[in-house]
């Protein structure tokens, strides 16, 4: 497919369009880059009819064929990163380098989910009575993938990688902002040879509508949606007249401590690549940063020098760090959250304003680098996700008050450590209440670890041994002989 049609729907193996179309835009400029079909109830009523109907051949495949599809799709995206990069970039606004990365971590990614349906075992269990027990796992029927615009690539593949994997057939339904990166690579596994109806593409401006049709459907087995705890939430009640599994990767509101005994250059350079990553629109990015008070000034010393040499601009200029937020609704959050963090003492160290590019072009919704210091509990930052580059920070003397102090949170997303003891980072690993921890390691995000949150963050996991789990059911058999 090409991303200038509006072809964008995938339906039992035929690209098409919808009874209308919606606008793509370039965040950086607002410039229309393209459209996308707008998909409707009975887009998603083919939709699902044609992945009831591919079920019983794709899990019948077996895991090894469907492994080498999954690796040959890996090898398409490896081929094409260049464009796929560009593309992701003209969409979603980060610059070039974090697309490029994004889409080589997306196929390692499907190469990663290929061998871990090849272990998609079970177990037998000693005789009881007369005969042994076995444990099946089986997929878990047609399914649901919902997903964001800040990962539109690696979101999108985690999902589609392992319910592959699985024998699961899979409808996607991309972010609105991101449509055409989503189609792209949905084409590009596809191609590789899959039967019609085992992966689907649809694309839509009505969330609630073409996912109600869905969740209102007892076929429907299986949700795996990643985005907002507010959405997240929806679903779980819609969801409440047939109960069928679901996965939720939701928001995150992530701490960082540096402790006294961190390398400190290199705490200022991790932190500054945690929280600014994407223009700090990432659901593990550092919202709150606790600084021991010995260290302090020597980190923040080093830390504004980081964040000072960051470069705003359109993200496929050269030399461009940080891209746009990916709306006004998104600006409008990050200033709310500085206006009131200002107003209740905090100092803006740097930034604390939006970004007036010289270039008139550069028509999107910019914000500077922000470093606040003085920040304190009863700010609307410590306790709601910002989605921007504003980085509160906060003193602490003891590391029992820094750790309670970062578990004080309805999120249990990511964390961050930084610390040169072996005990002081077990003891604060073993008590923060955090899904993902990174020990002086600022891209916590691996293959083969589970990746997801606790508490209002999500349930269920990719990756790791434990990712292929979301999609399988277990069964039990006894027997006898
Ligand atoms: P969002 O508004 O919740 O949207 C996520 C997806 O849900 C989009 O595809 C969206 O479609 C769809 N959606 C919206 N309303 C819906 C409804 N009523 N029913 C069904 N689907 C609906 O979140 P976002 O703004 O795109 O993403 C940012 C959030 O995602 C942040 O909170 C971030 O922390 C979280 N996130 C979490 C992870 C993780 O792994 N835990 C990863 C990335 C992002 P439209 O685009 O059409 O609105």
């Amino acid at each position: 497919m090409s991303v200038n049609s509006a072809a964008t729907l995938l339906i039992n193996g035929k690209w098409q369009e919808g009874n209308g179309n919606f606008d793509v835009l370039d965040p950086a400029t607002l410039d229309v880059i393209g459209q996308a079909a707008d998909g409707d109830r009975d887009d998603a009523a083919a939709a699902l009819d044609a992945a009831c109907a591919a079920f019983d051949g794709w899990r019948s495949a077996g895991a090894e064929r469907r492994g080498d599809l999954l690796r040959q799709a890996a090898a398409g995206i490896r081929a094409r990163a260049e464009s796929l990069a560009s593309l992701l970039t003209s969409e979603n606004g980060k610059p070039l380098a974090e697309s490029r990365g994004e889409l080589l971590g997306s196929a390692r990614m499907l190469e990663w989910s290929a061998e871990q349906g090849r272990r998609a075992d079970g177990r037998v269990t000693p005789a009881s009575g007369s005969g042994p027990g076995l444990v099946l796992k089986s997929p878990v029927g047609p399914a649901l993938a919902i997903t964001p615009w800040n990962f539109p690539a690696s979101m999108l593949i985690r999902k589609v990688g392992l319910a592959l994997a699985a024998g699961v057939p899979l409808i996607v339904k991309p972010a609105e902002q991101t449509p055409l990166i989503a189609a792209e690579l949905i084409g590009i596994v596809n191609d590789a040879g899959l039967p019609p109806g085992v992966l689907q593409c649809v694309t839509t401006s009505r969330p609630a509508e073409v996912a109600g049709a869905l969740l209102a459907d007892e076929r429907l087995r299986k949700v795996s949606f990643t985005g907002s705890t507010e959405v997240g939430l929806g679903l779980v009640r819609g969801t409440e007249n047939h109960l069928r599994r679901i996965s939720l990767e939701l928001g995150g509101h992530s701490p960082a401590i540096v402790f006294p005994d961190a390398d400190v250059p290199a705490a200022a350079a991790g932190v500054a690549a945690a929280k600014f990553f994407n223009a700090g629109q990432s659901c593990i990015a550092i919202n709150r940063l606790y600084v021991h008070r010995e260290v302090r000034d020597e980190f923040l010393e080093l830390l504004e020098r980081k964040v000072a040499a960051l470069r705003l601009g359109h993200g496929s200029a050269s030399g461009t760090t940080t891209g746009p937020l990916i709306d006004r609704a998104g600006l409008a959050k990050v200033e709310r959250h500085v206006e009131d963090a200002v107003s209740r003492g905090a100092t803006v160290m740097l930034g604390g304003r939006r970004w007036e590019p010289a270039d008139p072009a550069l028509a999107g919704a910019f914000y500077e680098p922000t470093i606040l210091t003085g920040a304190d509990d009863g700010m609307r930052i410590t306790h709601e996700e910002t989605f921007g580059p504003v980085l509160p920070v906060y003193s602490f003397d003891t590391d029992e008050e820094a750790i309670a102090r970062a578990n004080r949170t309805d999120y249990g997303l990511a964390a961050y450590v930084f610390s040169g003891g072996l005990a002081r980072t077990w003891n604060a690993v073993e008590r923060l209440n955090f899904g993902v921890i990174g020990v002086n390691e600022p891209g916590p995000v691996r293959p083969e670890l589970p990746f997801g949150g606790m508490k209002n963050s999500g349930q269920e996991r990719e990756g790791g041994a434990e990712g292929i789990e979301a999609y399988l059911e277990t069964k039990a058999v006894s027997i006898r002989f």
